[in-house]
């Protein structure tokens, strides 16, 4: 299914600047912000406002199209949309997928509580920035 069509089948009306959103996060898995992919676009499409791209990640993470991350005072956007946890570094801030199964929590109880998900961020030195240290 083209982006065109997938769009469609989430009624969501396929129009170039959703479309082409919706692309590059397919092609840019950094999980970048809201004002990372308006600054990008906006050299294709001219007409682009901040404004619109929010809105449309807003959209897309409705629909389950794409995956929402928040950190401390950021939102990320990943088009990775398969449930996984992430993890970001204290020195780069880069954002990694990590694969951590949490199924072994999921339908279980604590302190009386349901689980469904869980949705927090690993934190700490990535595995580059560990390398960079060590070369100093
Ligand atoms: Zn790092
Ligand atoms: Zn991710």
């Amino acid at each position: 299914m083209n982006t065109k069509e997938l769009l469609k089948s989430k009624n969501i009306k396929p129009t170039i600047q959703r479309i082409k959103i919706y692309e590059y996060l397919k092609t840019h898995k950094t999980h970048p912000d809201a004002e990372t992919i308006y600054a990008d676009l906006i050299k294709e499409l001219p007409t682009l406002s901040l404004s619109t791209v929010y809105n449309t990640l807003k959209e897309f993470a409705n629909n389950g199209l794409i995956l929402e991350v928040f950190a401390e005072h950021k939102t990320y956007f990943d088009g990775y949309n398969q449930p996984h946890n992430h993890y970001i570094c204290d020195i780069c801030g880069k954002v990694y997928d990590i694969n951590i199964e949490f199924n072994f929590l999921k339908k279980k109880k604590i302190s009386g509580h349901l689980i469904k998900k869980f949705c927090g961020i690993f934190r700490g030195i990535c595995s580059e920035c560990q390398k960079k240290r060590e070369q100093k």
